[in-house]
């Protein structure tokens, strides 16, 4: 399968010929992955986040949302749960929370890791490295970190001032670390057109990421994006599609933004290239509350019968929802000597983080 050239990038991204764009995502993720899709669980343990990203309702100026934060012995529980019902991989997710401190966080990936024989994903946001360090040390695998959009001025007025280059560093310096190490685009975001998209996807595919998460832009109504459009599904398919050409062996979600606009857009993204569905096991009281988009959990469901939905449909389609852990069968450069336990106190590692 040849690497698309610009001009095909062009031609497939403006839907020129969408037909053979996802007939070709759909033979490569085939070659790469067969017929497994792989399930991550996510337990997101907080929405109280520090930061104020114009675009997600968790931010810290929407006073509307009631903040939760899951107990240590919660979050296990709630792991529990995604081992016990066959799945791989559970992603720790929350708002930018500091109030977690880095020995908590690392406490409660040991006894993940004692318990259960599952990989472990963090989405933590803004973290030292330091501390990333020391949870790789505690057994935690994988590391989310989103870009949302390469182009930096923007980044930098929707994450009010955020430094884009800070959030490249970290994602590079939990390579060296050793992670798997995801991170992703919003499509449709305001201010962005057809170039910004294709810049995005040839930095991320600079980035050498062992997961790339695709979604459209879906406003949030407590924002100061409420009433912008939402993004293009389609066109954020078709990215997700010239992504998995790309890329052919990075991990890509099918996200559930897709499923926010458009019914049965997950199932959609997994003919189209994607490997990956992450369904929340987050308690049923708390779901709703991690209120990042409207729709971006559904609720009327228990999180197991919505687990297994999940899976029947994607049975449906002819792919197999995969117990494994799933992980990146990209060659990635991991310090294999790193010891995996903590050693001591969590900021022994600082000085490797550069
Ligand atoms: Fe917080 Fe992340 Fe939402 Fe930004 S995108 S407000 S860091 S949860």
């Amino acid at each position: 399968m040849n690497t698309p050239s610009e001009r095909d990038i062009l031609h497939y991204i403006g839907g020129a010929d969408d037909a053979s764009l996802f007939q070709r995502a759909d033979t490569v993720r085939r070659s790469v992955f067969g017929d497994e899709v792989y399930l991550r669980g996510i337990v997101e343990f907080s929405n109280v986040c520090n930061k104020n990203c114009q675009y997600c309702g968790l931010r810290a100026h929407n006073r509307k949302l009631k903040r939760y934060r899951m107990t240590p012995d919660e979050i296990v529980s709630a792991t529990d749960v995604v081992a016990r019902e066959g799945l791989g991989t559970v992603v720790l997710q929350s708002g930018d929370d500091f109030s977690y401190s880095a020995r908590t966080i690392g406490d409660i990936i040991s006894r993940i890791k004692d318990r259960h024989d599952i990989a472990v994903t963090l989405s933590l946001g803004d973290r030292g490295l330091d501390e990333y360090a020391y949870w790789r040390d505690c057994g935690a695998d994988r590391a989310l970190l989103k870009l949302e959009t390469g182009h930096v001025k923007l980044y930098e007025r929707l994450r009010c001032g955020e430094s884009f280059q800070e959030r490249l560093h970290r994602i590079e310096g939990l390579k060296r670390l050793g992670y798997e190490v995801g991170s992703g685009i919003i499509v449709g975001l305001p201010d962005t057109d057809i170039l910004t998209t294709v810049r995005d996807m040839v930095l991320l595919s600079h980035l050498e990421l062992d997961m790339i998460a695709i979604g459209p832009f879906v406003p949030s109504p407590a924002t100061p994006l409420a009433f912008n459009p939402a993004g293009d599904v389609e066109l954020s398919l078709r990215v997700s599609a010239i992504m998995r050409i790309l890329c052919p062996q990075a991990n890509i979600p099918a996200t559930s933004a897709l499923d926010a606009l458009l019914p049965g857009g997950r199932q959609t993204g997994l003919l189209r290239g994607c490997n990956v569905v992450m369904p929340s096991l987050t308690p049923e009281h708390l779901r709703s509350d991690y209120a990042i988009y409207p729709g971006k959990n559904m609720t009327e469901h228990n999180a197991v019968l919505k687990l297994n939905t999940v899976k029947e449909s994607i049975a449906r389609m002819g792919l197999v929802p995969s117990q494994s852990k799933g992980s990146s069968p990209r060659r990635h450069y991991v310090d294999q000597s790193a010891p995996r336990r903590p050693s001591g106190d969590y900021a022994c590692r600082t000085a490797q983080c550069g």
